[in-house]
């Protein structure tokens, strides 16, 4: 607890708002509590939110869902999305000193999550916790962006050796690095959870 408080002052210090919460479950309920009902909400790609049953909690509670991962045949999801009030992200990393970090192939999840909203949820488990920068980066090529490889099935090395070699594959999914390191005008709320939570 003493650790995540370090995380917690850091990530308050650059003007985020942050809220801690033992099991996702709890904090799925509060998300039902709190949540503006008339708001539309987009989502982007997120194992994290997929663990939680995010999407069928909140449409069960009633709310608008813009979510690529399920109505596929709606071939503007992403748009839709892009254009919601609240937007909902996992982080690949957060550093000690506050800093948010993830790794995108196409850009959209990432572009998301510090322009365009009223207000952006950043989800992120224990798990994704981490000392630096460097140390953030080092986990999306040694965990994170593998193993989203291997559940896309992409044409990539990573898929086979489960390691980053840098590749210049067509289906490389590394393509955008993005590191937010203070508050936007999206009002960035990190939600740290007490359970190991996606890659
Ligand atoms: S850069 Fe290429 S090899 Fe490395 S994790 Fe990304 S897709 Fe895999």
């Amino acid at each position: 607890m003493e650790q995540l408080e370090e995380y917690i002052r850091g990530l308050k210090k650059n003007r985020f708002q942050v809220e801690y919460f033992e099991t996702g479950k709890e904090f799925v309920d509060y998300a039902i509590r709190n949540l503006p009902t008339k708001a539309s909400i987009g989502f982007g790609g997120s194992m994290t939110l997929e663990q939680l049953h995010l999407y069928e909690r909140l449409s069960e509670a009633g709310f608008n869902i813009y979510w690529h991962w399920r109505n596929s045949e709606i071939i503007d999801m992403k748009e839709r999305a892009l254009n919601a009030d609240i937007y909902f992200s996992s982080a690949n990393a957060v550093t000690k000193d506050g800093k948010i970090i993830n790794m995108d192939g196409t850009g959209n999840r990432v572009a998301n999550t510090f322009y365009h909203h009223e207000e952006v949820f950043i989800v992120c488990g224990i798990n994704k916790l981490v000392e630096t920068v460097d140390e953030g980066i080092a986990r999306i090529e040694q965990i994170a962006a593998p193993k989203n490889a291997q559940r896309l099935g992409v044409n990539t090395p990573c898929v086979v050796t489960g390691v980053c070699t840098d590749c210049t594959s067509k289906d490389r999914i590394c393509n955008v690095l993005t590191i937010i390191e203070k508050n936007t005008n999206s009002n960035i709320n990190v939600i740290l959870i007490g359970e190991e939570l996606g890659y």
